[in-house]
């Protein structure tokens, strides 16, 4: 099989993890004989600074004629002047949404799986990580809040701002089918979070996805609130199999779910919409305070690559590839420093990476 593989390396430690991504893939490329090629494009600060833009249209072109696209991860460090002074639409940040959209990925799909090795490194109660943590959320990625009408006057009350949620239920449907599609090849538990007691746009997406269900009829379906789940999460997360939601929300929740597993340097994600070509990324941001320390933990990135030849590439057993040689590393006891624990060997980013390519 052959692919052309987009990759936006982007800024901070960005261009350290997704070059550790690229040496798996081509070890995976070698061992079950595909080609992998690659075609690294500018977004974030690096394309501000090299273009004055946060995402060229170049690039975007580019990922479209793409088989799926590897994101890195965009920003610069908190408090940059440079870029704090730039107006919204020219922020790096604004580049993640605008390709999210451009590509039509409506659908963001963040595991959040405490690995037993690492069990040391969850900050729940022990009695609670013991009963296990494997979750999935779900989340809607091109509508809602973040997409909706936005504005600001001046009022009675002095200047004011406002952002729209609104989603139709197109909106809502499609995301439903994908979790209840996931939770088909999982546990078949979908749980679908709103805020049905105060949101209209909520009540509409519950009618919404109760509708869908009826699709699934072996799928156990659950509302909960979203400030119930935030609770729940910290409670008692091993409830939780698909967990469905908004933008907004799931970008809130999908954090706490992947803080509850250790390190936020472990945890992939896919973008997917209506074709086979996903946005492929870490959860995490771009690091600045480490960038060029060579101490990145290169395993989100990695996984990463892993759901996109599950995803994108249909070669399933090639991701398990992937996803077996972390966890022997991991059992073998190497360590970058942000998962370090006692009585572990202690590795920088690159050496992590040539550990994994080496056990695949
Ligand atoms: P961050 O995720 O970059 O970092 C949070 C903390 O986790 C830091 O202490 C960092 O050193 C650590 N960390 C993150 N990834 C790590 C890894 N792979 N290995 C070891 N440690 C790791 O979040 P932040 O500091 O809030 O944001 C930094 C920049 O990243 C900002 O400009 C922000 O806008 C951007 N950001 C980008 C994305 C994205 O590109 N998808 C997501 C979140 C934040």
């Amino acid at each position: 099989m052959k692919k052309h593989i987009a990759v936006l390396a982007g800024d901070g430690i960005g261009p350290e993890i997704t070059d550790g991504a690229i040496a798996v893939l081509n070890k995976v490329g070698e061992k079950f004989g595909h080609e992998f090629e690659f075609e690294h494009l500018l977004m974030g600060v690096c394309a501000i600074e090299a273009t004055g833009e946060p995402l060229p249209q170049y690039t975007i072109d580019r990922c479209l004629a793409s088989d799926s696209v590897l994101l890195g991860a965009v920003g610069g460090a908190v408090g940059d002047k440079r870029i704090e002074k730039l107006p919204g639409h020219l922020r790096p940040e604004a580049g993640l949404l605008k390709i999210r959209s451009a590509l039509g990925l409506y659908s963001n799909l963040r595991p959040a799986k405490l690995f037993p090795a690492l069990a040391g490194a969850c900050p729940l109660r022990k009695d609670i990580a013991e009963r296990g943590i494997d979750l999935v959320v779900v989340r809607e990625l091109i509508g809602g809040i973040y997409f909706g009408d936005r504005g600001r006057g001046v009022g009675e009350g002095g200047e004011f701002a406002y952002d729209t949620e609104k989603y139709s239920v197109m909106e809502v449907e499609r995301i439903a089918r994908i979790a209840f599609d996931l939770a088909m090849r999982r546990r078949k538990h979908v749980t679908s979070i709103d805020k049905a007691n105060v949101l209209e746009s909520s009540r509409l997406w519950r009618e919404v996805v109760h509708n869908v269900a009826k699709e699934y009829p072996e799928v156990e379906l659950t509302d909960m609130l979203v400030d119930n789940t935030a609770m729940q999460l910290v409670k008692n997360p091993s409830q939780f199999d698909v967990v469905l939601t908004s933008n907004i929300f799931g970008d809130i929740l999908s954090d706490e779910a992947a803080m509850i597993t250790g390190s936020i340097g472990m945890l992939a994600s896919s973008s997917l919409g209506a074709t086979k070509r996903g946005l492929y990324e870490p959860i995490h941001g771009s690091a600045p305070d480490i960038a060029g320390k060579d101490i990145a933990n290169p395993i989100a990135t990695i996984l990463s690559a892993a759901m996109m030849l599950r995803d994108s590439f249909d070669l399933p057993e090639e991701a398990k590839a992937i996803e077996a040689a972390v966890n022997a590393v991991l059992d073998e006891g190497y360590r970058t420093a942000d998962i370090m624990s006692e009585g572990m060997k202690q590795v920088k980013g690159s050496e992590m990476t040539r550990l994994i390519v080496d056990r695949i």
